[in-house]
């Protein structure tokens, strides 16, 4: 268990690809922050499935665009575990719509998660990753941040955003020795995806040249190279994680 005692703060952790991550981190012995906004009947699942796989959990409801309740989350942390090693900005929302239609609110609102939870969770937690022997920031972009998507100009941006703040915390964290990397998933079988329309979904697939979508296990894989201490000497990097969608 390659991360046996290693504590790990994942956002957005009762479904999806945040669940997968927390039961990868599980199965190497980690001690996860399971967080969640509304999914608390999914965060405990996501619990259970941590302890089950080798590793122990708390959940801990907090809106990360909310930093009072996210600087709660680092007691309730504390408490249970000590300071985080690793933390997962993985907590994200679309509101898709053709640009022409999309209004100050669509803008605000995926802003206001994808890039001020970050903000957020990375400043409230920055202390425990520059003191931990080799902390870990990882954060779940997207690979819309780097190819765009129609109906997603504000995703697009804030997934974008995403690559320069890791960049520059990975400058200011190297001082102390620890990493920040981004992860790039390409479309990934969730109920973010599950929300696309069947047709739409069809040419998508049809666009990766690996002919699927994204199992959350095959990024929780990478996002598990990251956070291990296998990974010492990458930083700064964005890693995509999409079937070859680039080729
Ligand atoms: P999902 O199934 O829609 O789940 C979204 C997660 O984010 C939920 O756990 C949700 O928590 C949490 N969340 C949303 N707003 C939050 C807030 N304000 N505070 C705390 N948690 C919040 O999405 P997913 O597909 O697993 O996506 C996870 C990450 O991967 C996102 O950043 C997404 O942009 C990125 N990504 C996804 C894909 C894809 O194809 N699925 C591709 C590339 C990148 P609650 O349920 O508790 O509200």
């Amino acid at each position: 268990m390659s991360m046996d005692g290693r504590t790990c703060v994942i956002t957005g952790a009762g479904r999806g690809i945040g669940r997968g991550i927390g039961i990868r981190l599980g199965e190497e012995g980690a001690n996860v922050v399971v967080n969640y906004r509304s999914s608390e009947g999914s965060a405990a699942e996501t619990a259970d499935e941590v302890e089950a796989a080798g590793g122990n959990a708390i959940i801990v409801k907090a809106d990360v665009t909310d930093r009072e309740a996210v600087e709660a989350m680092r007691e309730q942390c504390h408490e249970a575990f000590g300071p985080a090693d690793v933390l997962v900005n993985n907590a994200g929302i679309t509101a898709d719509t053709q640009f022409t239609e999309m209004t100050r609110e669509d803008w605000d609102r995926v802003m206001d998660v994808n890039l001020g939870g970050m903000f957020n969770c990375t400043q409230t937690f920055y202390d425990d990753i520059w003191e931990a022997d080799e902390g870990r920031l990882i954060n779940i972009s997207s690979v819309v941040g780097k190819q765009g998507n129609f109906g997603q100009a504000n995703y697009a941006a804030a997934k974008s955003g995403m690559f320069g703040f890791t960049r520059t915390i990975a400058l200011e964290l190297a001082q102390g020795g620890s990493t920040a990397n981004c992860v790039a998933p390409g479309f990934t079988r969730t109920d973010m995806v599950e929300a696309v329309p069947d047709k739409v979904l069809d040419r998508i697939i049809a666009s990766i040249p690996l002919e699927r979508l994204a199992e959350v296990e095959d990024i929780a894989a990478v996002v598990k190279f990251l956070a291990s201490e296998e990974s010492a000497y990458v930083t700064g990097e964005v890693i995509d994680v999409n079937g070859g969608m680039d080729l």
